[in-house]
């Protein structure tokens, strides 16, 4: 999960990072109201910065961070930026910064490193808006050092991270100091990424993290109970918000052949099937990922076509499901059940495909309920075949 930059300086304050005030603010009004606490704060530096809040780089250049020395004139510039779109984000919140007075803009990352199974600090001293930019022009200024994750980014770490990024031996200790607390954040939050463009080194000698970029791993959500209070609900799809509460494993994709399997790879190569026999019948396309996973009880296998089935843009469904620990016939059960439990609900064509562990029985089992809008396949591609053609001719 990607934070909103408001989100990631709160977590930064949390753990030590220095950061500048910040307040956010749904409406002009609250702009203004935030901009007075901030401008009236006793380090306050007559300055205080309106900075749209959407998940996405580059808000400076797109005219989504603006400077302002009054709160009359941050209410203005909030009402300019509220509503504005950047890259196809909708700006609902501004955060409202104070100003900082910038002698030098440095930048550093630290992210998941899979190929090398390791986490990778990215630093410079020429941080600011173009670091992509930087990356690509000129990779040497990019200092990039490998960091053991059972080490972290302790003191003689963070030495090595300003020393190969080059930054001069006054301010180095005091960024060195501000890296440790990053690798708290990054370790203590079970973060993918924390990223800080700029991190500034301000007039009067601080260095401070001005803008924050953190991804959390959903994998960790169990062991941080104040994580999902991060979630941006509204800009989440209704579907697969429903899908979450239900704890299934579904994304929505925009075709017509929903698809239920159970085991991620499965599922995945249900959709190439789709999408390919989706050819001969006009382009037909999979409307989801969808994996109940091993159990395939009749309640998961009911949520989830209870799922696919609101989707409007579904004409069929094809059920691909390979038996194992839970067999066939446990499965077969499970889909009639469901099928009980949906009752009326259950308006469009079911293809099932049914393979593996006690299969002739879980077959059997789906023949002999008969229900109206079930047919059973023999093969992964002969069910692709038809739930498409059945998809083209609803
Ligand atoms: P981004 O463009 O989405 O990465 O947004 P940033 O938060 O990084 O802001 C972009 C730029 O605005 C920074 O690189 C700074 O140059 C400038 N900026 C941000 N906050 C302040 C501030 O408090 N004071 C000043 N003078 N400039 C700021
Ligand atoms: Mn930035």
């Amino acid at each position: 999960m990607d934070l909103f930059e408001y989100q990631a300086r709160d977590i930064f304050e949390r753990h030590g990072v220095p950061v500048l005030g910040g307040i956010v603010a749904t409406t002009p009004a609250e702009a203004r109201a935030a901009a007075e606490t901030l401008l009236g704060a006793d380090d306050a530096t007559g300055v205080v910065v309106v900075k749209a809040q959407v998940k996405v780089g580059g808000r400076g250049k797109a005219g989504g961070v603006k400077l302002a020395r009054s709160a009359e004139e941050a209410e203005q510039r909030a009402a300019e930026i509220l509503g504005m779109d950047i890259k196809g984000h909708t700006v609902h919140r501004v955060m409202i910064a104070a100003g900082a007075s910038i002698a030098t803009e440095y930048y550093f990352s630290l992210l998941l490193d899979r190929a090398e199974r390791r986490y990778l600090a990215m630093a410079s001293v020429e941080g600011g808006m173009e670091i992509e930019q930087l990356a690509v022009e000129r990779p040497d200024a990019l200092a990039k050092v490998a960091v053991d994750p059972r080490v972290g980014i302790d003191a003689a770490k963070a030495d090595e991270i300003v020393a190969a990024a080059g930054f001069d031996a006054e301010v180095a200790p005091k960024v060195a100091a501000v890296l440790t607390k990053l690798w708290d954040v990054y370790r203590e939050e079970d973060a993918t990424l924390v990223e800080v463009n700029p991190l500034v080194l301000t007039e009067d000698g601080r260095v401070v993290a001005l803008d924050g970029k953190v991804t959390l791993d959903g994998n960790a959500d169990f062991r941080h109970e104040d994580h999902a209070s991060l979630e941006d609900a509204a800009a989440a799809d209704p579907l697969e918000a429903r899908a979450k509460e239900k704890d299934l494993n579904y994304v929505k994709l925009d075709g017509e052949v929903g698809v239920i399997g159970n085991g991620a790879g499965l599922v995945m190569s249900t959709l190439d099937v789709v999408a390919y026999a989706g050819q001969q019948h006009g382009g037909v396309k999979p409307a989801n990922f969808l994996d109940i996973g091993g159990g395939a009880s009749a309640e998961v296998m009911a949520a989830g076509l209870d799922i696919i089935l609101s989707d409007p843009q579904v004409k069929s469904v094809f059920v691909n499901v390979f038996g194992g620990i839970t067999a066939c016939d446990a499965v077969a059960n499970g889909i009639v059940a469901a099928l009980g439990i949906l009752g009326d609900e259950a308006t469009k064509p079911l293809v099932v495909r049914l393979d593996g562990n006690n299969v002739l029985e879980g077959r059997r089992i789906i023949r002999d309920a008969a229900h109206p809008l079930v047919t059973l396949a023999e093969t992964m591609d002969g069910g692709a075949a038809e739930a498409a053609r059945l998809a083209a001719t609803a």
